[in-house]
């Protein structure tokens, strides 16, 4: 989609820190981060929602969630990693990963 910021930086026409990509995800560190280590991953291909994504490239998208996750958790030496699909600021389906403290008891987004 021409105006959107999340397709442009998976065509890296904004500049992003990737921290991870494959043929069709990619992740890069959230520009207003929860956490250290705020991580967005995103389909490339563009659909508003998480529930438009058709289904083989949904699973994929968990995977990538899912091999990313404890890398991040290692790298940051938080508790777990926070997965969490909101979807009303950017209309371009996005997962956030949250590396998190278990000490840490406030109220996520
Ligand atoms: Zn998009």
């Amino acid at each position: 989609m021409a105006d959107c910021i999340f397709c442009k930086i998976a065509a890296g026409e904004i500049p992003a820190q990737k921290t991870l990509e494959n043929e069709e995800c990619v992740a890069f560190l959230d520009i207003h981060p929860k956490a250290p280590g705020h991580t967005l991953l995103i389909p490339k291909k563009h659909y508003p929602w998480i529930w438009d994504i058709p289904d083989a490239l949904f699973v994929k998208l968990f995977q990538t969630a899912k091999q990313l996750a404890p890398e991040l958790k290692k790298q940051v030496g938080a508790d777990y990693v926070q997965l969490s699909v909101i979807g009303k600021d950017v209309p371009h389906a996005h997962m956030h990963l949250i590396p998190r403290m278990l000490s840490n008891t406030s109220v996520l987004p």
